[in-house]
């Protein structure tokens, strides 16, 4: 049973037959009827509708909103425009994919551009890109002609069918854009822009490469909107900067997936048949102009208002609840007693820990002189240990002394001030988080990062041990990724749980979800913030099993705790930390007895939290 809602690998049966009867009234349409002011509504309706789902992209999955998504349009009209009145011989329809290719490569510099923009200045740099293009193509006259425009060759078939070919066209880039976006939400690209969506930071830990995959989702969301507004501006026969780059089409193109329903794949057709035949009703029968801003202005206020995620998933979740009222939910649900990990071959491998005999073991990771002040206070100053190969590491220290800002500076969710971190070896401080991922570091959060909106198969699959081409295209949701990730829940005993939303699991079973999703990095090194902090004592001491099993497959731990039976009985050697650097290291024995640890550390907070514990 899938509870996902908004999931759009597994649409619901009464969908698929609304949109099969939809798919043949359009194909039909010009059929049967002769009306050209519909069919033209249509064809504009189409426009949108790849406009939004290109969208959808950029929008939907990856979470960046942009207002710029017209300029493709205009982009792709003029490609067509620029090309098809400079090269006589030959039919404008040769220019379409090449409008794609255009626009495409467009958005691949914009990309670059707002690569480190996120938020509101993501969505100021989309408008002023949009402005720029229009401001481009005003000016460069050579190349546009300015505002007086081009005229494209009028159409050479017979006027009785004169729509077809530009309605017929633009179905067929529609059908290939939903196609596009119903495959990238099943691959690792997909999963990786959901995860770039739900928490940015988070996705680059677990592997997901952002440049890459921001850059690629701009593509992704440009082609096909590039060939439509080719077609477009064919249909049109003439264009212009005014018209081209309209801010009003990027806002209806918006307003469509909205409406729609972001992150889903008819949401954004269903919006733009919607929005457009109100805009022509709008400039028909309502004056126009400023009414039409009136109207779409109060559309949206309504949308975001009374449907915050768009119509088809109000419609969507209506159905499910009348299908399924009666069902038990989560609260019912236990968490599984987990499985081994014994027949696990491709993802976390069973490489036993190496002999090192008598000399001891070669540091893993080593940390030495870090730094970190947030204003005046030095939450971490000096910091240096090691983490021998094949061992389970414990660091321990008093609250807020900086234990969790140093595994954020291991792993780059924070940079550092200075330092110098190595992992087997390699000098990793000066690489982005996803690649010190793909070298084999993985960490949990004290306060756990899933992707909520994404069910906890996704989750796990979300993560990326290594960076490919051939990866990112791979399917995630089945197949032997999917095979990879049921195995490492049944290790943590959440298979049962693995189509729920994340955000629908309790604490202790989120800090479950998340040592699977690690695992699937294989990585060689694991840290874990308060892996036994806030979960019931069953759950502790399984804890405790799984990473002991863990490590006899070769995994090395650095551990954070504040449960000190707990840590004491699992961790050799120990680090204790005191105001943001190394006081004293040693076996467990060694810190139990070190006078300066009791005095500092062990004294009075670990006192207190003994009592917490018991
Ligand atoms: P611990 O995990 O050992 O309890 P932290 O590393 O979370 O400690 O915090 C160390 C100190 O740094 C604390 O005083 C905390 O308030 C401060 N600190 C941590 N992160 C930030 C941040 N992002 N901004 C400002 N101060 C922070
Ligand atoms: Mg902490």
């Amino acid at each position: 049973m899938n509870t996902n809602l908004r999931t759009l690998t597994q649409p619901l049966w009464i969908g698929r037959i609304i949109a099969a009867i939809g798919a043949v009234a359009l194909l039909g349409y010009p059929l049967v009827s002769q009306d050209t002011y519909y069919q033209n509504m249509i064809i504009l309706s189409l426009v949108f509708a790849v406009g939004a789902g290109g969208l959808n992209i950029i929008t939907g999955l990856a979470g960046y909103v942009s207002l710029g998504q017209g300029a493709f349009i205009g982009l792709g009209g003029y490609t067509i425009g620029v090309l098809a009145t400079r090269f006589d011989g030959v039919s404008p329809w040769f220019w379409v994919p090449a409008a794609g290719v255009v626009t495409a490569l467009v958005a691949v510099l914009l990309g670059l551009v707002s690569l480190r923009s996120r938020g509101p200045s993501f969505v100021i740099i989309t408008v002023a890109f949009l402005f720029l293009t229009q401001v481009i193509a005003i000016n460069w006259v050579g190349l546009t002609n300015g505002t007086a425009g081009l005229t494209l060759p009028l159409p050479s078939w017979d006027r009785d069918i004169i729509n077809w070919p530009f309605y017929y066209a633009l179905v067929a880039v529609l059908a290939l854009q939903l196609l596009m976006t119903w495959w990238i939400r099943r691959t690792k690209f997909g999963m990786g822009l959901v995860a770039i969506r739900e928490d940015e930071t988070k996705a680059a830990t677990i592997g997901v490469a952002l440049p890459t995959h921001k850059i690629l989702a701009f593509v992704a969301s440009s082609v096909f909107v590039g060939m439509a507004g080719a077609v477009y501006g064919y249909y049109l026969t003439f264009i212009d900067p005014r018209g081209m780059f309209s801010i009003l089409i990027s806002v209806q193109i918006v307003l469509s997936l909205l409406i729609g329903g972001k992150a889903t794949l008819w949401g954004p057709v269903i919006g733009a048949f919607a929005i457009e035949p109100l805009n022509e009703y709008a400039n028909n029968s309502l004056g126009g102009g400023n009414t039409r801003l009136f109207l779409f202005g109060g559309l949206l206020m309504a949308v975001v208002i009374l449907l915050p995620h768009g119509v088809l998933p109000a419609v969507e979740s209506f159905l499910y609840r009348r299908r399924t009222t009666g069902k038990a939910g989560l609260v019912g649900a236990r968490i599984g007693t987990g499985g081994s990990l014994a027949s696990l071959t491709s993802y976390a491998e069973r490489v036993p820990p190496p002999d090192h005999g008598a000399t001891p073991a070669p540091a893993l990771l080593e940390v030495s002189g870090l730094r970190k002040s947030f204003g005046g206070l030095k939450a971490v100053d000096g910091c240096s240990f090691t983490v021998p190969e094949g061992s389970i590491t414990g660091l321990i220290g008093p609250n807020g002394s900086g234990k969790t800002t140093v595994f954020n500076l291991i792993d780059n969710t924070i940079a550092p001030d200075a330092g110098v971190i190595t992992l087997a070896g390699r000098r990793i401080d000066t690489l982005p988080s996803w690649e010190r991922a793909h070298l084999g570091l993985g960490r949990t959060f004290q306060i756990t990062r899933l992707f909520g909106e994404m069910t906890v198969l996704e989750n796990v699959v979300a993560a990326q041990r290594s960076f490919s081409w051939r990866q990112l295209g791979r399917i995630a949701v089945s197949g032997p990724e999917a095979a990879a990730a049921d195995e490492l829940l049944e290790f943590v005993g959440m298979r049962a749980f693995r189509d729920q939303k994340a955000q629908a699991l309790s604490y202790g079973q989120r800090k479950l979800v998340e040592l699977a999703q690690i695992l699937m990095l294989d990585p060689k090194i694991i840290l874990l913030d308060e892996p036994a902090g806030g979960i019931n004592p069953v759950l502790i001491e399984r804890m405790g099993e799984m990473i002991r099993e863990l490590n006899s497959y070769g995994k090395t731990f650095l551990i954070v705790e504040h449960n000190m039976p707990f840590l004491l009985d699992l961790c050799d050697p120990i680090h204790v930390l005191a105001r943001g650097s190394v006081m004293a290291s040693g076996t467990p024995e060694d810190i139990k007895t070190d006078p300066h640890v009791i005095d500092a550390y062990l004294g009075d907070d670990f006192q207190l939290e003994q009592e917490a514990v018991q």
